[in-house]
Parts: C-alpha cells; sequence; structure tokens
C-alpha cells in the first residue's frame, strides 16, 4: 500500500502559502475563506497532479496495451491504494471510486432498495443533508421500507436515548453523518455502528464532513459503508469514495452496468467483475482519482493532532466572540463539535448576512445547507455558516467578527 510519510511540524502559514487561492483579493480587501464545509481549497501540488497527469499521461485506464494506458492505469490505482491506507481498509477492493458522497450513498442505497422488503426499517437522524436523507426516502419507497428518523436535542446532539430505543429486529439499515454540516456536530460513531451491529443493521456512515477533520478507520468505526468527497479534503471536485466492507460488497446489488464492471458476456447475459471495478461501470474520472490522492498524500504528511489542536482553537475562538456578539445566535452547540459556526443575527436574514460579508472579503455560506428538515426541527429559516479548515487562523477568525460588525450597524 501507500509509502510511510514524515510528518511535517504544523505550521499554518506555511500551509496557506500551498494554497495559491488563498492569496486573492476580494475587491482589494484580502479574501477570508470561511465556507470550506461546502468545499475545501486546493494546495498547489493537487493543482500539479492534475496537470501533469494530462501533460504527460492521459490515457485510458486498464485496457490499453500502451505506455500511456501502463502509467495512467497505475497513477490510477496507486491513488485507490493511498485511499485504502488512509481510511485503513482491509484491502484495496474496498475502495470504490465514485464522483461524491450522493453517489457514493446512491450506490448503497439503489443496492438497498432490492434488499429491503416491507417491514424493514431504515433509521437515520434529524441532522441529515439531504444527500442522506431524500436518497433512503426513494429506496424505502421502492422497497415499502419503512424510513424511521432519530431525533435530536435542541443543542443539536443526537438523542441517544431515542437511537437505543428505535434500533430493533427490523432495522435492516442505518445511515447517519460522522459530522453535521450544518451545526458541526460529531456523532459518536463507534458507539452507533456498535449498536446498530447489536441488531444486524448495516450501517453507513456519511463522512463528508468528517473525513477532514478526524482522523477515520473505518474497520476500528465498525460500519459497512463510508461515503466522502475528495473536494470537501483539499481535492478536486467530481471525484469520491465509496469505502464498502467487502463481505458486504460482494452481496451487494450493482447500480450501474457497462464496461469494466463485467467479467463475461453473451448477448443473453453478463457475470459481474470483481470488486471493486464491479462498481465502477464506464471510464472513470481518472485525473481527479489521481488528484484525489495526491490531496489524501498531503493531508497524510500533516501531524493530525496538530491539525485537531488548531482547529479546536479556531472553533473555541470562533464560539467565544459569537457567545460575546450581542443579538447573535449560534444554531447548533454540541459538546463535540468540528468546523462550523453556525448562526442567526436578530437584525438580518442570514442572505443579506452573507452578501454584506461578502462585501468585506469574508465568503461564509447562508441558506438550509442542503438540511432543509433540520432547519424546520430548529426553527430557523436558514442560518448563516462559518466553517474552518486547517488553513485558516485565528485572525481570520476575528475578521469574520469585526466584519460582523459592521454588518450589524448597517442593518440595525
Ligand atoms: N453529506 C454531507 C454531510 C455534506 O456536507 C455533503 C456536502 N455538503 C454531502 C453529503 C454531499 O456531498 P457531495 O455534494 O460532495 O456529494
Amino acid at each position: 500500500m501507500g509509502a510511510v510519510i514524515n510528518k511535517q511540524a504544523f505550521d499554518v502559514q506555511a500551509i496557506r502559502r500551498q494554497f495559491p487561492i488563498l492569496s486573492r483579493e476580494i475587491d482589494g480587501k484580502p479574501l477570508v475563506y470561511l465556507d470550506n464545509a461546502a468545499t475545501t481549497q486546493k494546495p498547489q501540488c493537487v493543482i500539479d497532479a492534475l496537470v501533469d497527469y494530462y501533460t504527460t499521461c492521459n490515457a485510458n485506464v486498464h485496457r490499453g496495451a500502451h505506455r500511456l494506458a501502463d502509467e495512467a492505469t497505475q497513477r490510477y490505482e496507486q491513488a485507490r491504494d493511498t485511499i485504502a491506507t488512509f481510511v485503513n481498509a482491509a484491502s484495496r477492493r474496498e475502495v470504490i471510486w465514485t464522483s461524491g458522497t450522493t453517489e457514493s450513498i446512491n450506490i448503497v442505497a439503489i443496492g438497498a432498495a432490492q434488499l429491503l422488503r416491507e417491514g424493514d426499517e431504515v433509521l437515520v437522524t434529524q441532522m441529515e443533508h439531504h444527500a442522506n436523507l431524500v436518497t433512503w426516502q426513494q429506496a424505502c419507497k421502492r422497497s415499502g421500507a419503512k424510513l424511521v428518523v432519530c431525533p435530536i436535542d435542541e443543542n443539536g446532539e443526537l438523542n441517544l436515548t431515542a437511537f437505543g430505543q428505535l434500533l430493533n429486529e427490523r432495522t435492516r439499515l442505518v445511515a447517519f453523518p460522522h459530522v453535521s454540516n450544518a451545526l458541526g456536530t460529531v456523532n459518536p460513531v463507534k458507539d452507533l455502528c456498535q449498536q446498530a451491529k447489536a441488531v444486524n443493521a448495516w450501517v453507513l456512515v456519511d463522512g463528508a464532513q468528517g473525513i477532514a477533520h478526524e482522523p477515520v478507520d473505518v474497520q476500528d468505526l465498525g460500519c459497512d459503508f463510508y461515503a466522502f468527497s475528495g473536494h470537501k479534503l483539499f481535492g478536486p471536485t467530481g471525484i469520491g469514495v465509496l469505502w464498502g466492507r467487502e463481505s458486504v460488497l460482494a452481496e451487494w446489488p450493482v447500480w450501474q452496468t457497462g464496461g469494466e464492471m463485467i467479467a463475461t458476456v453473451t448477448y443473453e447475459r453478463a457475470i459481474w467483475g470483481e470488486l471493486p471495478g464491479r462498481f465502477e461501470a464506464g471510464t472513470p474520472n481518472i485525473a481527479d482519482a489521481i488528484g484525489m490522492g495526491k490531496a489524501v498524500e498531503w493531508f497524510s504528511a500533516l501531524d493530525m493532532p496538530a491539525v485537531m489542536a488548531h482547529e479546536r482553537a479556531l472553533i473555541e475562538s470562533a464560539t467565544e466572540q459569537a457567545e460575546a456578539f450581542e443579538g447573535l445566535r449560534i444554531v447548533g452547540t454540541a459538546r463535540n463539535k468540528v468546523g462550523v459556526l453556525s448562526f442567526v443575527l436578530d437584525e438580518g436574514h442570514p442572505a443579506d448576512v452573507g452578501f454584506l460579508l461578502d462585501r468585506q472579503g469574508i465568503a461564509i455560506r447562508t441558506g438550509h445547507h442542503c438540511a432543509e428538515p433540520l432547519m424546520g426541527r430548529l426553527g430557523v429559516p436558514g442560518t448563516a455558516r462559518a466553517s474552518f479548515a486547517l488553513y485558516n487562523t485565528l485572525e481570520e477568525v476575528g475578521a469574520l467578527f469585526t466584519a460582523l460588525q459592521k454588518v450589524r450597524n448597517l442593518l440595525g
């Protein structure tokens, strides 16, 4: 699998210099990029990996009988090994390339729709992103299974008592986020997996937000599926991963059919190929898989405890300043939180807050964050959300609140 990596000391300014976009200005003001839960920026090495692939060895993978095809295949499959090592997969066969978290979840749900029966239950939570909710609504509709939604508390934490009570012998599949994109809540994934496994349910973890903030060891977590996107992990858009436990994937119905996913084909029938190709019909997104492999290589070389400590300092500082900010209410105050400060201001609609912050060079996201039912549950139409990544600084957190003062003056 991947090469042994020397950990670099964590120096936020040195990190920032690797991200060309972070030195951009917006209307003459330095860009303060606080929309990392939507997508992260890319280090130069990832950009270079994409350019290098197209410049030196672009070819279709697996089927070519020439040098470029060999090199492209090698890079593409090496990237898969990098991912396998990164999440501690038991085998590279467990790593399926997808277009992102949404597609990863859909692959599982399309298969599940064939396996679920009337009377079966699928358990999700009130804090789902639409990708992990609508998908299960559809799978239940197609199969006749029932969708059960585990409540959250006012602070945005999963109600663990309810979770335990809702699990039963009819629960066939449990799906929940590692980290909530709208609130930053970190779920106790390992504990939830253990409970779900006690009733023999399959477990899917939506790792879109968790993967860049905590080390992920899929074997230790005990889930069956872990879904994540390259673009939230300093990699390209249009690429992601479905990690699936091999014994489960081996039994899972295929989703797309076509070239690359078969062993043999006659005019009458086809026999599916081996993992992971069985779930990768057609020409894959070769360049971006290589780019995502590079991003993970880059990320894996960082000192993760130092990264986590830095991110903790950012969210703690943001929370402290938010609590002291008159007329601001934090939405989502879980005890274990990463990366996200969601809030509403008395004076203004989140969309106005976002607009006025943008005028000051500060990029945040506003709205329901693809979690419309969650906003309803928390009694807000939407929030303003500042989301942090490892390249953000305490000064940028300060800049957010200085800018918010101006917003309040303008709106108040
Ligand atoms: N789940 C969560 C928790 C997310 O934050 C996102 C992206 N906002 C997704 C799923 C979907 O990811 P993608 O758009 O990359 O497929």
